[in-house]
């Protein structure tokens, strides 16, 4: 009888399976996990610490009042001078933490107590390795309610993420009904941030410092524009998914977004500035597909809990995406028409790849890569005030020279 021979062998096949698949994880357990880096970023929307190991850590939490202390007990993990020195890294304006603590709680087990100046709302998860990084254990300490008095949607766009809520179908397409005296509003994006460096150049310039720089210097010549007004998505060193930048944008009801970069390339001879629109339909140049996706990987770099990557398929917002992306080429190339007087540019048209950050189906998106950080000299040159002053200058121009070409 075939039958019942079959189930059984498939059933030992299974047990088999599971009895390797035992030894392996024994294998992987019998490596003691070590703490190899230890990274805290304070922020005023959320602070997030990071530990990093050579294997992936198994860790249980709880919640302890009087005075209020996050507990996590990581397993399997011998205690090293690199995780005890964790304590050092808390700075006292830290807006969440009072303190660290962190012990060998048994001989199995190693606690990390975070002391909370409020009640938070931690957000832990795990992330496999990826380009340099190894196996990380990420815990974000967000607070209960919103504290601070603006109007930046950023902490609401934070909690909708996490829990999976910035979902595509749920995503009005905002047609503001704009007056003719309306100021044009402008959504600055500085690439990277937090967890996330970007590029970093041989001189270790990091490509998040230099272009949070030039972005704030750029922020501070439109608000002298009495037709614009500016925001930035993020003004510190923190790590924000992609998706929220986005979102960010579309929640001040912008008309331009403009995210900028100054990334790597494989050669170190590769130089000049570059503006970049999306593309849904592939990209216009290898190079152009390879700078999408490192940038695409910035939320796997940076880390997030959850996917917010899923993206815009259906008709409508494919419509309103073509006539958002026929200005999102005219934006780029009064940027780039700009940007030639100041740097050489790297390729002459604006180039389209598949770049998540410029997804906006509403908002006219250019990616500007204002020079390559691999490259020795605009390395140095992206660290001056003056080139800074410079890029951002021409950015400027260009906006202004697109809003004149949209009102004819
Ligand atoms: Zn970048």
């Amino acid at each position: 009888m075939p039958a019942p021979f079959d189930s059984t062998r498939r059933l030992l096949i299974k047990g088999i399976a599971a009895a390797c698949l035992l030894s392996v994880t024994r294998v992987g357990f019998a490596a003691t996990a070590q703490i190899a880096a230890v990274r805290v970023w304070p922020s005023s929307t959320y602070t997030r610490i990071t530990l990093e190991s050579n294997v992936s850590l198994s860790y249980k939490q709880f919640y302890l009042t009087n005075p209020n202390r996050l507990v996590i007990d990581i397993d399997d993990l011998s205690l090293n001078s690199t995780f005890r020195n964790i304590s050092s890294l808390i700075k006292p304006e830290d807006p969440y933490i009072k303190q660290l603590r962190v012990g060998q709680f048994d001989n199995k087990t190693v606690r990390l107590v975070v002391e909370l100046k409020q009640d938070i709302n931690p957000n832990l998860f795990t992330l496999k390795p990826i380009a340099e990084f190894k196996n990380r254990l990420v815990i974000d300490l967000y607070p209960l309610q919103k504290n601070t008095l603006d109007d930046d949607p950023l902490f609401a766009l934070l909690q909708e993420f996490n829990k999976g809520d910035l979902n595509d179908n749920d995503i009005p397409i905002s047609q503001p009904v704009k007056k003719v005296n309306d100021k044009i509003v402008i959504v600055l994006d500085p690439g990277h941030g937090g967890e996330d460096p970007g590029a970093i150049g041989y001189y270790k310039t990091r490509e998040k410092d230099v272009v949070l720089q030039i972005a704030r210097r750029l922020r501070d010549l439109i608000r002298k524009e009495k037709a614009m007004t500016v925001h930035l998505t993020r003004n510190e060193d923190i790590f924000l998914p992609l998706r929220v930048r986005v979102e960010k944008a579309r929640a001040f009801h912008a008309d331009l977004f403009i995210s900028i970069h100054a990334d790597a390339f494989t050669k170190r001879s590769a130089k000049g500035s570059s503006a970049f629109a999306l593309s849904t339909k592939g990209a216009s140049s290898s190079a152009a597909s390879y700078l999408a996706q490192t940038q695409n990987e910035a939320d796997e770099i940076g880390g997030v809990s959850r996917s917010g990557d899923r993206y815009l398929d259906h008709t409508l917002l494919d419509l309103v995406q073509t006539t958002t992306t026929s200005n999102s080429l005219i934006l780029g190339k009064e940027i780039l028409s700009k940007m030639k007087r100041v740097n050489t540019l790297h390729k002459t048209q604006v180039e389209t790849a598949g770049f998540a950050v410029l997804k906006a189906p509403d908002v006219a998106s250019v990616l500007v890569e204002t020079a390559f950080i691999s490259n020795l000299n605009e390395e140095k040159k992206l660290k001056t005030a003056n080139f800074q002053n410079q890029i951002a200058k021409a950015i400027l121009d260009g906006i202004k020279s697109y809003i004149t070409l949209r009102k004819n």
